[in-house]
């Protein structure tokens, strides 16, 4: 919903334009555990009409003195919603899974029920939501398709299925947290959505490794749109601004439509975050062999050049595409298995082998964009345990993926630089005066 958005980015920033008044109360009503986090002031004249999350700086501790049994809620009772971001190839019952929803009732119900049949036209970019009990059973499911807004729910002991054009609200919501455990430790902390959450992870993946570079006392800021039903939040729009700050360097991101419905991430300076590659084709995932030249072989048993990443995951993990590209070759090719080049800006290619599948449509000639799935972990070819083998050449020649000088995307013409310029200003200051109000310490 190019359109949608881009009216939510426009509305955005006139607000923060126009608007003279801090709206305290939201930020009461949103704290989500009084005492474990600790709220901060804003200064009377800033210029936000939005939401800010209280940065949390640390982890929940649980109280000493739990309430009764009599109490607690019962397992039963507990709710928990989860929301999932679609990424191109997601299936359903993929999206089901990680939503963990596990309810062979609902399944059946969505399979069989013809007013259900758009979740089996899920949309990249868009979320599915979902509230269960802790034994998966299903409560609702919520996928947001443009300005529909698709629900099943559980009543009683069956289920219905209910469209209903979503009269959606916006509403502009600032983050800042700090790293004690995980990102998502962090994220959930805040009441920021998981979807949230991976596009922060997405934006920064080309500068910052996920899965080894993360430290206590990284911080990040965002501000990100939230769409709301009646003043229920249905789904997580877009990240507009994000900064990270990871092992004392900073990185910024900010949204920018050059063309309107043509928007895109860049740096404070202009640059396309897009025409760079991301490190690491798998979003978590540890490296169980580095590039050199000379290592043993586990399977040949001799010494023999490593001219790639290997990236363990679980079978089916999601691989991404690191850079935009063309398909060059999907196919079997021994030792490597099922095996996916691409070629980028005519003297880049990068190489994904032991692939358990290919994703729908990947073949020679098709144009993939970064972080699109082009297929699962697998362990096809020669190898003694399910992982990604990642090789990135330039004009033919292998360099070492995780230090590689990556190529960096030639800067605006000065004119749509102004207007970059200008737009982003708002922004900007928003995160500065969230970066600049220090979390108060809870001990
Ligand atoms: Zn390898």
């Amino acid at each position: 919903m190019p359109q949608a958005q881009q009216r939510i980015v426009a509305q955005f920033l006139g607000r923060l334009l126009r608007s003279t008044a801090f709206r305290r109360t939201a930020l009461v009503l949103l704290l989500p555990f009084a005492g474990v986090v600790t709220s901060f002031g804003i200064a009377p004249d800033t210029v936000t009409d939005t939401v800010v999350r209280t940065p949390v700086v640390e982890q929940v501790v649980l109280p000493q003195a739990l309430p009764d049994a009599a109490e607690k809620p019962s397992a039963e009772a507990l709710i928990y919603w989860r929301e999932e971001l679609i990424r191109r190839g997601d299936t359903l019952a993929g999206m089901l899974a990680r939503l963990r929803v596990n309810d062979a009732d609902a399944l059946a119900f969505i399979n069989s029920a013809p007013e259900a049949r758009a979740f089996y036209q899920l949309t990249a970019g868009r979320t599915l939501r979902a509230a269960t009990r802790a034994d998966g059973t299903l409560l609702t499911l919520q996928y947001l398709n443009g300005d529909r807004l698709l629900a099943v729910t559980r009543d009683g002991d069956h289920y219905i299925a209910a469209e209903n054009s979503a009269a959606l609200d916006t509403r502009v919501v600032n983050a800042a947290g700090v790293i004690r455990s995980s990102l998502f430790a962090a994220t959930d902390a805040l009441d920021v959505p998981d979807a949230i959450a991976m596009q922060l992870v997405d934006l920064f993946s080309t500068e910052i490794d996920f899965r080894k570079d993360l430290r206590q006392d990284d911080r990040f800021t965002v501000i990100y749109e939230e769409l709301l039903e009646r003043g229920e939040r249905v789904g997580a729009g877009r990240v507009l601004s994000a900064e990270f700050v990871n092992q004392g360097r900073k990185h910024n991101v900010v949204w920018f439509e050059i063309t309107p419905g043509q928007g895109a991430y860049y740096t404070p300076d202009g640059r396309d975050i897009r025409k760079s590659f991301l490190r690491s084709p798998l979003e978590f995932s540890r490296v169980s062999s580095g590039f050199t030249m000379a290592r043993y072989h586990p399977v040949l048993h001799r010494m023999t050049a490593h001219k790639g990443v290997d990236f363990v995951a679980p079978i089916g993990t999601n691989i991404k595409a690191t850079a935009d590209g063309t398909v060059e070759f999907a196919g079997v090719q021994s030792g490597y298995g099922n095996v996916v080049i691409l070629r980028h800006q005519n003297k880049y290619t990068t190489l994904y082998a032991h692939m358990a599948r290919f994703a729908g449509g990947i073949s020679p000639g098709m144009r993939v964009q970064q972080g699109d799935i082009i297929g699962t972990v697998g362990m096809t070819g020669m190898t003694t345990g399910p992982h990604v083998h990642y090789e990135f050449r330039i004009d033919g020649v292998h360099h070492d993926p995780l230090s590689v000088a990556m190529p960096t995307a030639s800067p605006m013409p000065p004119a749509v630089k102004q207007r970059f310029l200008l737009a982003s200003a708002p922004l900007a200051r928003t995160m500065e005066l969230l970066r600049d109000t220090r979390p108060a310490t809870f001990e």
